[in-house]
Parts: C-alpha cells; structure tokens; sequence
C-alpha cells in the first residue's frame, strides 16, 4: 500500500509511519512542524519508501500517483499548545480534515481520523463507551480542539455516507511514550521531566481527577488494525486502566527517584474530572487490547526522556 500520513512528524503520526513502513508499505508525510519536529521523522527519512513534505493540510493537497490510504493525524494535542494556536487548532480539525477527505475520495483511498476522548468532554457517563456523544462545551478554552474533533467526526462521516468513502474514525484516549516533546505540557511527559531535573511534580487541582493512559504501541497497534478493519463507526482506542493525577504522580516519582515532591496549581477550566475508555468494541472487532501497564510504559518513557535531559536537547 501507499498511504498518506498528515502530521508525520508528530508524535503519533511519527511512530504510525514507522509501524506503516515496518509492514512494507509506503508512506508520504506530510507536517507544518508547528508542533511536530524535523527530529521524529530523521530516521524514517533514511528509509526507501518513505517521503516527506513540509505542508500545511488546510490547503489543498495535491499528491501524484495512486494512494490506498490518507491517516489525518495532524493536530496540536496538548492542552497547552491548543490554547495557543485555537485557530489553527479549528482549521486543521475542520478545512485540515475536508482537505484530507476530499484527497481519500478523489484517489478512492480509505480514510482514518485520529479523534480523540475529548469529543465525550467532561463526562457524565463513566467509562465512556462510544455510543455516548458526550458533554463538551463550545465556548469554552477546550471548545476549539474538542469541537474541531466533533466536527471532524461529522464530517468523515458525511463523506462515508454521501459519497461513499470507504473511513475509520479512531478516538484516541490519553497515550504516552518516546518523542513526546519535553515540553510537551501533557502530564506524563511534565512530571518525567521535573522529576528527572528535581524539581517538584506540578498537580493541577487536587490531583484527584482521573485519566487512563496507554502507552504508544499499544495505541499503534490498534491503529493499525483498525484500518485494516471493516468499520466505519468510531472506536476507542485507550487503556482502561484509570488512575488519578496523584497515584501518577507517585510513581513517576518511585520510578526516578525523584525528590522535588509536589507543587499544586489551580485547576485548567473545564479539565474533565474522569476519564476511562470503555473497549468492548476494539476487543471484540480487533482482537485488541493494550499490553503494556502504566509501570512498564513509564520506564520506557523515563529511559528515552533520561537520554533528552541528560543530552541537553531541546525538543
Ligand atoms: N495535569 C497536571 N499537571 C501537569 C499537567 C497536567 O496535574 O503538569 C493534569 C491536567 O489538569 C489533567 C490531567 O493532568 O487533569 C491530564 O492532562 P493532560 O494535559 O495530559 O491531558 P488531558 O487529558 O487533560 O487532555
């Protein structure tokens, strides 16, 4: 296959060029770098089937010869780097993803969006399976990357509905791993950073809030599988794993040694309160779940991130 992957050079987009790739496949990147980086794609550069182009996907893509399938991955993820950049945020979820459709129908290709566990927001249903539609609010500061999804959403599937695009719409709960940036801003990433440097772990809130994070190739392999698949409805991708902010925070700290303690901050507006993927769809469609528990992942994350801070670089 030859497929096209936008945000390449993100963190998510880097490491589902690299599984494509590993499969014998070819693959175009495409990144604007406004939060990806030239060093997540260095090494995939130096593979024969792959390609790389510096663009941005809310223009129209022009792409010669055949593609099987279009992976729309680019976004700014983190909180902090979607309330810095809304409009961007809203073009790439909104004319970012009609660019890409529009890319899919005209080359017959198959289409996946990398959605996300924000579309169900601050949720009133705990875990939260896929038939629910969530509770977001527009106007708020997460409005601009929870609503670009939504809209994403509903978009992909007016191009499966109305002209007959073969899609796959992923939502994608918390994932961490290797080529986070250190200054990412997300919480995995933020306490393995201050505490390799010493520094305290900044809780925002009281820390009782919830998350459950997977680890980057448990997520890739659902990725994968799920393009492969024959489904056209979204599906959680996510460890369903759930701690609190504080239980992380305590392992980070028992897995580096770290002796900066803790430092609580206010709480970031609408930050939802709990978050559990419910997978009974990717467990039965699939055949996946995710392998890696949240002590091992961290590990690995800590051995990458130990190698960045000791190396002084700045991603
Ligand atoms: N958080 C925190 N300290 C940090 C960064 C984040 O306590 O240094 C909290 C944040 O308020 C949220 C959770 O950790 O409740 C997960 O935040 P993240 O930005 O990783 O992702 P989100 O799930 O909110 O998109």
């Amino acid at each position: 296959m030859r497929v096209l992957i936008t945000g390449a050079a993100g963190f998510l987009g880097s490491h589902l060029a690299e599984r494509f790739l590993a499969e014998g496949h070819e693959v175009v990147g495409l990144d604007n770098f406004i939060t990806g980086s030239p060093e997540n794609i260095a090494q995939l550069l130096a593979s024969e089937g792959f390609s790389f182009y510096r663009y941005d996907v809310t223009e129209f893509i022009y792409l010669a010869g055949e593609l099987d399938g279009v992976l729309h991955f680019a976004s700014p993820a983190s909180p902090i780097d979607y309330l810095k950049l809304p409009i961007q945020t809203l073009k790439v979820g909104s004319l970012g993803t009609h660019k890409a459709l529009g890319l899919a129908k005209d080359k017959g290709a198959r289409f996946l969006l990398a959605s996300s566990s924000e579309v169900y927001g601050d949720p009133t249903i705990h875990p939260q399976p896929e038939s629910y539609w969530g509770n977001v609010n527009p106007v708020g500061p997460r409005g601009v990357y929870d609503e670009a999804k939504r809209f994403a959403e509903a978009l992909t599937m007016a191009y499966h509905r109305y002209h007959g695009v073969d899609t796959r719409i992923v939502r994608i709960f918390n994932t961490f791993g290797p080529r986070m940036r250190q200054h990412d801003g997300r919480v995995v990433s933020n306490f393995i950073v201050q505490a390799l440097h010493g520094e305290p772990l900044t809780i925002y809130g009281d820390g009782s809030q919830t998350r459950s994070f997977c680890y980057v190739d448990d997520l890739i392999e659902g990725i994968y599988r799920l393009f492969n698949a024959d489904h056209s409805d979204p599906v959680n991708i996510g460890n369903p794993a759930e701690f609190t902010i504080t239980q992380l925070a305590e392992l980070v700290l028992e897995l580096t040694g770290g002796t900066g303690g803790l430092e609580y901050r206010p709480l970031p507006e609408d930050d939802p309160k709990v978050r559990q993927p419910e997978i009974a769809v990717a467990r039965e469609l699939l055949g996946w779940e995710p392998k890696i528990e949240l002590r091992q992942g961290l590990q690995k994350t800590i051995d990458y991130f130990s190698g960045i801070v000791k190396g002084g670089a700045s991603c």
